[in-house]
């Protein structure tokens, strides 16, 4: 293929990653958005394939081979709870994917020019640091490692030595480029250990914002590597990432009522001992739970990470319908850090084919909350947790969160009185309207879903 062609074909794939982006805004068109930028991705790929100065087709098709097997046993062995940790993992795999192309454009190169091997060390610097600190993420979210923020003495300063040494041997790589020297190890090295510290001190209600941001980042280390191979494509696709990122990560952080800044240095949760919360808590069983709901004309339900958890979403649509042949007005509140990945909580609820239109955003439900007779909340704790609003002493201080307890009646499905994932107290189940249905979400849920049958 000649050069006009390729590039003609890389700017029809750029187009359909771009509209296809643009549709995923919209649940009405996402399956549509993601099926387009698939076939650009496939565009893509096929030309590159057909174009580059391919080394050895056997290896790249016992690349994709080996590739898609691990793909394809992970995606089915995994659970649906677990599918955050895997994102986690697929944007390590991004970090360290730029990190070998940044190495093999330099690998046995002659006289690489000074540009080709500064964006080489950007591709090769900032895919470390994406691949060990989305491992961190990943042990963190897994609870294979303590979820919480470690901080410790002197971490800024060992952070600001790791920078400068990352600087330095920079400025030496790009000046004499070579895969062999020890400069070329230290980058990696520093880098891998940058991706770690930068990760370890954030932890609890943060992380999301870590998420997002590390896809960002994976983004950006592939958009390196594209101008290290000199290739539009993975240029624009790796922009498209880094910039998609960004956006997540404003807005999480919007979410979180937080600055990045403040996210990134401060050490959630490390520091801080939230007021202990004491009181009486009020159990109900399912017969008055069922009771209860007969007799409400407005209900919401609040869904959290138990919901996922317990798989429970097609049991709580249908109580939905029910709730709704009976009379009453049902909303799903939806919380923008609710479970562990966003938008979490739509796919489950998208899942069970609940319609679009009953889901509304924090913002529009808490001024409504007032009217809602019962706010039925589904495995969800931090993001409902009052203490964000009144204890200043509680490291989810200033957490915009779903105002439950200004609904008349609160009902908890949970297991027992176990902390979130931010590991701190909910005031919200000792609450004078608040009712505590133990159990499994699912098995509640089913329960009051067999009353209302009769
Ligand atoms: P939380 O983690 O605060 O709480 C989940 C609750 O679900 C637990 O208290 C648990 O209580 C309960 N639960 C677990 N299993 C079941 C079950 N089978 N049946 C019923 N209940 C169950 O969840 P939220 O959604 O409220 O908050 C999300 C948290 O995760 C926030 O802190 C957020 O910052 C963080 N996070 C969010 C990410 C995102 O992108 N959305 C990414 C990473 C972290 P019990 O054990 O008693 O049942």
């Amino acid at each position: 293929m000649g050069p006009v062609l390729i590039n003609v074909a890389y700017i029809a794939a750029a187009a359909l990653f771009i509209f296809g982006l643009k549709m995923l805004a919209s649940p009405a068109t996402a399956r549509r958005g993601n099926a387009l930028s698939s076939i650009g991705m496939l565009l893509a790929i096929v030309v590159t394939l057909t174009s580059r100065e391919i080394v050895s087709y056997e290896w790249i098709a016992a690349g994709a081979i080996v590739g898609a097997a691990i793909g394809a046993v992970a995606s089915r062995l995994v659970a649906m709870t677990s599918m955050p940790e895997m994102v986690a993992l697929f944007n390590g795999s991004g970090g360290a994917a730029s990190l070998l192309v940044g190495w093999a454009a330099i690998h046995g190169q002659q006289d690489v020019a000074a540009f080709t091997a500064f964006v080489a060390f950007l591709s090769i610097l900032i895919g470390a640091v994406t691949a060990s600190g989305s491992v961190v993420a990943w042990g963190k979210l897994a609870e294979v490692m303590v979820s919480r923020a470690l901080v410790f003495a002197g971490q800024r300063f060992i952070n600001g030595l790791l920078l400068a040494a990352l600087i330095a041997v920079g400025v030496m790589f790009t000046m004499e480029p070579s895969t062999t020297s020890w400069v070329f190890y230290a980058i990696i090295g520093l880098a891998l250990l940058l991706g770690i510290m930068a990760v370890i001190p954030i932890g609890g209600a943060d992380m999301p914002v870590v998420i997002s941001l590390l896809n960002s980042y994976s983004g950006l280390a592939a958009c390196a590597a594209g101008f290290a191979i000199n290739n539009n494509i993975l240029i624009v696709a790796g922009s498209l990432v880094g910039a998609a990122g960004i956006i997540l990560t404003n807005i999480m952080c919007k979410a979180m009522n937080r600055s990045l800044a403040n996210v990134l240095f401060s050490g959630f949760g490390a520091v801080k001992a939230a007021t202990k919360v004491e009181g009486e808590v009020k159990p109900i069983n399912v017969e008055d739970a069922y009771l209860i709901l007969e007799a409400s004309s407005s209900v919401s339900f609040v869904p959290g990470y138990g919901m996922a958890v317990a798989q429970a979403q097609h049991v709580v649509r249908e109580l939905a319908d029910l709730l709704e042949e009976n009379g009453a007005e049902v909303t799903y509140a939806i919380h923008p850090v609710a479970g562990r990945m966003p938008g979490h909580m739509n796919v489950l609820l998208a899942e069970a084919s609940v319609s679009y239109d009953q889901l509304v955003e924090m913002e529009d439900i808490n001024p409504r909350m007032d009217g809602v007779d019962v706010a039925v909340v589904i495995g969800a704790n931090d993001v409902v947790n009052p203490a964000a609003r009144t204890d200043e002493a509680s490291p989810i201080y200033g957490m915009p969160i779903i105002d439950v307890d200004r609904a008349r009646t609160v009902f908890v499905l949970k297991r027992s009185m176990a902390s979130g994932f931010a590991g701190v107290d909910n005031p919200l189940f000792f609450g004078t309207n608040t009712r505590m249905l133990f159990g499994d979400a699912k098995e509640s849920i089913s329960g009051i879903v067999g009353q209302f049958k009769g």
